[in-house]
């Protein structure tokens, strides 16, 4: 809680203290940066195609933290008192150290891997060689211990190079925000 009540005090007055995990809605154009918060087990829906106010609404009554990177959009978000903030859309490192920072947490406070489908937003769940041995080839087999499988989609995920890559991508994240406290 130490952290959350310095990153409160430094994004501004009007904030309040965080005090559980947060939930995400993502306007059109950051596909990709959905994709990671799922990957970092945050519950994130993407909206494409829907009408900014209803967006916001849903956020409010949903509580859903806001990301958009679109200016007007972000103007009606702090009008209608929403919870969100406005990203680059470019640069997804830069993006989710934004969001962590607004919000007023560090990424790792709230992390759970292996939890979320990137795809589909979907719950995982730990799966054996035998349960999922239909759907990947021996090679993955022969060199990962652990599966988990979306209960939704049933897409299956494994901690290949890709895991590794957003593990270190994660910590480059903390560290943007915590150079920025100082
Ligand atoms: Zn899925």
């Amino acid at each position: 809680m130490q952290m959350a009540r310095l990153l409160a005090k430094n994004v501004g007055a009007k904030k309040v203290l965080v005090k559980s995990k947060p939930a995400f809605l993502v306007d059109s154009m950051l596909g990709s940066l959905v994709r990671k918060l799922r990957f970092f087990g945050f519950d994130t829906l993407y909206v494409a195609n829907s009408p900014d106010d209803e967006i916001i609404s849903f956020g409010i009554n949903h509580n859903r933290f806001i990301l958009t990177c679109d200016k007007e959009m972000y103007k009606r978000i702090v009008k209608a008192r929403a919870q969100g903030t406005l990203l680059k859309g470019s640069d997804d490192l830069e993006d989710i150290s934004r969001t962590f920072q607004t919000y007023g947490a560090l990424l790792a406070e709230y992390m759970e891997v292996n939890s979320r489908c990137s795809m589909c937003n979907g719950l995982l769940a730990k799966r054996s060689h035998a349960e999922i041995a239909e759907k990947i080839n021996m090679e993955i087999k022969s060199r990962q211990k652990q599966f988990f499988e979306c209960k939704r989609c049933y897409k299956v995920y494994w901690e290949g190079s890709h895991f590794a890559r957003l593990m270190e991508l994660s910590k480059r994240i903390d560290n943007r925000i915590l150079e920025r406290l100082e």
